[in-house]
């Protein structure tokens, strides 16, 4: 059995405290799936470690399997480079030997009553992370990133049994699931994706670009 993190509710001590337990399973992260069984776009990880399994609902391999695994496209960095929007616990840092300069933004009571003191990361100009190296377009602190980055995709792109997909459509339901909708690029579409936001265009405007070149060849 694998466990897929609940989705979050907009309360912060709910929230960060589902990051906190992500956290927790962090050395088991499998990747970020959307799962169309559950509908659920997610976190996965394989087993828990230290994590509450409250915060999780199991999954099959089998469900795992038929889902989309997100991926990010090496030299695209737009989730660090605008509005990253990156934090990262202190009880994190400290665990992973990340030294933060700035000061701490907030402190949350979490919903298992311990208190957690949060620092943003993207307090350069147009909300840019601090720790973004906007020269070689990486994070300066590779696998060491913050939890929330590394369960934190676009959305843009996934893949399957090998094969690329891109993201066309998705919408919310009323009991918080969402519905995705992928469709499956050639080897050759997935090239000119991958060049065209290495190149800085943005990943929906390339998504769209790609989708708009297959309806002209189309008709
Ligand atoms: S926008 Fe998508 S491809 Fe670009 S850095 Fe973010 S996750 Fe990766
Ligand atoms: S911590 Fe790293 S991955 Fe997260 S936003 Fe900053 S540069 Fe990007």
């Amino acid at each position: 059995m694998y466990y897929a993190l609940k989705h979050p509710t907009g309360q912060k001590a709910y929230d960060y405290w589902l990051i906190k337990q992500a956290f927790l399973a962090r050395k088991f992260y499998l990747g970020t799936y959307y799962l169309p069984s559950k509908k659920m776009y997610t976190p996965v990880f394989k087993r828990l470690g230290d994590a509450d399994p409250e915060a999780f609902v199991e999954v099959t391999p089998l469900e795992v399997r038929r889902g989309y695994k997100m991926i990010c496209i090496e030299g695209c960095g737009q989730c660090c480079e605008r509005n990253s929007g990156a934090v990262i616990m202190k009880t994190e840092a400290e665990a992973m030997g990340i030294e933060i300069r700035n000061k701490p933004s907030e402190e949350v009571k979490l919903v298992d009553g311990t208190t957690e003191t949060i620092y943003r990361l993207d307090t350069r100009k147009g909300g840019q992370c601090v720790f973004y190296n906007l020269r070689k377009k990486v994070c300066s602190l590779g696998k060491k990133k913050p939890t929330l980055c590394l369960i934190s995709y676009c959305g843009a792109f996934a893949e399957r049994n090998g094969k690329k997909f891109v993201k066309v459509s998705g919408k919310f339901l009323s009991n918080g699931r969402v519905e995705m909708v992928f469709e499956e690029v050639s080897k050759r579409e997935w090239e000119e994706i991958v060049k065209m936001v290495r190149s800085g265009v943005n990943v929906w405007r390339a998504v769209a670009e790609i989708l708009r070149r297959r309806n002209i060849g189309n008709k």
